[in-house]
């Protein structure tokens, strides 16, 4: 029986514990597991290598993005590095040009260690695009929407140009969760989460995964996870899974919270731009309808006024915190420029169009009204505290 993805979120692996019959699935946190016998091991051998509480995460998350498996690793960026250890010394990777700063600078440290070769593009711009395939890349890296612009990329469409180009497509699914945006459906081979934001949702696990379409790259990616050690503690598994639950309830909401904030700050005088696919004037509204089951809860916006202007605004806030990540049940401000964005350098900041100005806002499960007067009580004082 095909379940639908809301119920496999809510209930994969519920009630199927043959030792006790708990509802919940159990915790297993033991490091080893005994063998039957000489040559004999048993399902498990070593937590490293595979765990009972890590497997049924990664198998609801294969299942919520369609893939053939999941390799569930300790945080978003050994995700990442997963899924570019395909990569050897003459490979070379397309990238965002304004991805999570953390992946911009992983992918320019291992290039400049020689590892592999990076090309920083802006994949909106199919011209740029196409120059960068005709190197021919093993890999394109995707984010959609990017972290922290929000701009949106055609999966389909860059999946069909790498493809012709012989590469894969990894594609950075942590603002939308499977619940919004399934990329293996339009072409991806490889989906990768930050699983810290959405996906467990409460701000207390930091993890990673990744889903791939074939089973034999799942396999792959599992045997170098292991060799490298970079599996994710059967806890966070627990937890993640736990946060899991709920995803679809949770992001369905903070993103109509995310709608109301968005059009109030588009009608505020303080503001200089809003980047949110779900106003009609953003660039990447008409393609995140057809490609998205949502827009999403998070969303960027420039204040007018300069830094004191981005200082006595976050200083301000009050139902908003000042602080790094995203996708949990608390609404969150970030500046990139000097947080998230930091590693990138101020250079591929200018590259990228991340301004000083730039402020990153996740919406979480307050009450809107409360979000929109805090967020309009703190423009009022950052509008006092701005260059004239
Ligand atoms: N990918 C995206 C889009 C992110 O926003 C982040 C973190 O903010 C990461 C990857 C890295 O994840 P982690 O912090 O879990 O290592």
């Amino acid at each position: 029986m095909t379940r639908s993805p809301r119920t496999i979120a809510a209930a994969n692996g519920i009630g199927r514990d043959a030792a006790f019959g708990a509802v919940a699935p159990p915790l297993h946190l033991a490091s080893s597991y005994t063998f039957a016998g000489f040559e004999r091991p048993r399902t498990y051998d070593y937590s490293r290598a595979g765990n009972p509480t890590r497997d049924l995460l990664a198998d609801t998350l294969a299942q919520l993005e369609g893939g053939a498996g999941a390799v569930v690793v300790a945080t978003g960026m050994a995700a990442v590095d997963l899924v570019l250890s395909r990569l050897g010394p003459q490979d070379g990777v397309v990238a965002p040009h304004d991805c999570y700063g953390g992946t911009h600078r992983l992918i320019a440290a291992r290039a400049a260690k020689g590892q592999f070769k990076a090309a920083f593009v802006d994949q909106g711009d199919a011209a740029a695009l196409e120059a960068a395939l005709a190197a021919r890349p093993k890999l394109v890296l995707v984010e959609t929407p990017s972290n922290p612009l929000m701009r949106v990329v055609d999966i389909a469409a860059v999946a069909a140009a790498a493809k012709a180009a012989g590469a894969d497509v990894a594609v950075d699914n942590t603002f939308l969760s499977p619940a919004l945006q399934q990329p293996l459906a339009l072409g991806a081979d490889f989906v990768v989460h930050s699983t810290t934001k959405y996906l467990n949702g409460h701000s207390d696990v930091v993890g990673g995964a990744v889903i791939a379409a074939r089973s034999e790259d799942a396999a792959a990616l599992a045997a170098w996870a292991n060799i490298t050690g970079v599996t994710g503690a059967p806890f966070d598994a627990y937890q993640t899974l736990r946060g899991l639950r709920t995803l679809f309830p949770r992001i369905e909401r903070q993103q109509q919270s995310a709608a109301a904030v968005a059009s109030f700050l588009a009608r505020h005088p303080q503001v200089a731009a809003v980047h949110y696919p779900g106003l009609p004037s953003h660039a990447g509204h008409a393609l995140a309808k057809a490609q998205q089951r949502g827009f999403g809860a998070m969303l960027s916006f420039e204040i007018a006024g300069g830094t004191p202007a981005v200082r006595r605004f976050v200083e301000a806030v009050r139902v908003f915190t000042l602080a790094e990540s995203l996708g949990g049940i608390e609404s969150l401000v970030a500046h990139p420029a000097t947080m998230t964005h930091v590693g990138m350098g101020a250079e591929a900041r200018r590259i990228a169009g991340i301004t000083d100005a730039l402020l990153r806002l996740s919406i979480g499960l307050e009450d809107e009204r409360d979000l929109v007067e805090d967020l309009a009580q703190a423009l009022g004082q950052a509008e006092e505290a701005g260059d004239r």
